[in-house]
């Protein structure tokens, strides 16, 4: 049984050969034939150069490059389509999620019971306190809003089986959310918690603003709440706007028509105008969404590869 361990890399070339380190052994020790598949995510730095001379000492090793960058997300997807296991690990090359973990993860899908094995940080140590609370948040949020429920501190680390593996290739979108698409295809999966470890080499290459516009897209593909907010706002305000009326008319009734101040007016004027802008601004970034969906372009484009039968452009 082919294990097929897909890795994406951007700018990991000081990653690169520790990784290599650490996880040879551990494949050694899981006795069983497997590829390890590395993605170079259009680095600009040695990463290429450092994958081409791995795989020609090591004929487990296979790398594919992208013309260009395009995110850790496309360079997962760009793995597991060309991924032949039986089982196929997705993890980072910076050493936070332990290569040791796959061995763990082997033999819990050898018992049967689970269609895939996802580790998780147990602890967000070491991680800035306000990145803390937005992802603590985030998830919370997530959780409540979208049907899709998303483990807290959940890594996109896992092992899986064919099955989920050819569940999750077979959906198709352009805006992809690998967090909510694991837990969309469902299938059982075992929870595998483990501390929370620092990059080994180099730095993370997601900014603050970045992570958070990560998860504003991830709340967007995976739930239309958003959506809903604009009907309820209308609900609501049309339910101030009656009562107002009423209490106008009796106003006007009991004591004539006392002329009020354009201030009110012009606050009233302002806010609504404000909600209305609001609520379009939700429904655009739907739309922009659909409009990159309908123009389906290809996920990746790979320039580059050491094994002839790879899907190039998907
Ligand atoms: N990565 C990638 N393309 C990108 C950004 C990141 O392939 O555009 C890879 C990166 O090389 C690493 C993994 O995705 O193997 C996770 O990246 P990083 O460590 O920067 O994220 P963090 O661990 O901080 O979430
Ligand atoms: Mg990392």
């Amino acid at each position: 049984m082919l294990i097929s361990v897909v890795i994406p890399c951007f700018n990991e070339a000081e990653s690169l050969p520790l990784f290599i380190q650490r996880i040879l052994p551990v494949m050694k020790k899981i006795d069983c034939p497997y590829e390890l598949l590395f993605v170079d995510d259009g680095s600009n730095d040695e990463t290429l150069a450092i994958l081409k001379q791995m795989s020609r000492d090591n004929q487990n090793i296979f790398y594919l490059s992208f013309s260009r960058n395009f995110g850790k997300e496309a360079a997962m997807l760009a793995g597991m389509t060309n991924a032949k296991g039986e089982y196929v690990a997705v993890m980072d090359a910076d050493l936070q999620d332990p290569p040791e973990l796959l061995e763990e993860m082997f033999g819990i899908l050898e018992k049967g019971n689970y269609d895939c094995v996802a580790a998780k940080r147990s602890n967000r140590k070491k991680e800035p306190v306000i990145r803390s609370l937005f992802a603590k948040s985030f998830y919370k949020m997530m959780n409540r809003i979208s049907d899709e429920k998303i483990e807290d501190g959940a890594r996109d680390f896992r092992m899986m089986k064919r099955e989920m593996v050819d569940a999750i290739l077979s959906m198709q979108e352009y805006n992809r959310f690998s967090k909510g698409i694991f837990s969309w295809v469902g299938f059982e999966t075992f929870w595998l918690s483990y501390e929370n470890v620092e990059r080994a080499n180099g730095k993370t290459k997601w900014s603050f603003w970045k992570l958070f516009q990560y998860g504003m897209d991830g709340l967007m593909n995976f739930s239309q709440t958003p959506l809903s907010v604009a009907s309820w706002f209308g609900i609501f305000m049309t339910g101030i706007s009656f009562l107002a009326l009423m209490f106008i008319i009796i106003r006007k009734l009991l004591f004539g028509d006392p002329v009020a101040g354009w201030a009110s007016t012009v606050c009233i004027i302002v806010f609504i105008g404000g909600l209305q802008l609001f609520c379009l601004g939700i429904i655009g970034q739907y739309i922009a969404k659909i409009y990159m969906e309908t123009k389906k372009r290809p996920h990746f484009i790979i320039s580059e590869s050491n094994r002839d039968d790879m899907i190039k452009i998907k």
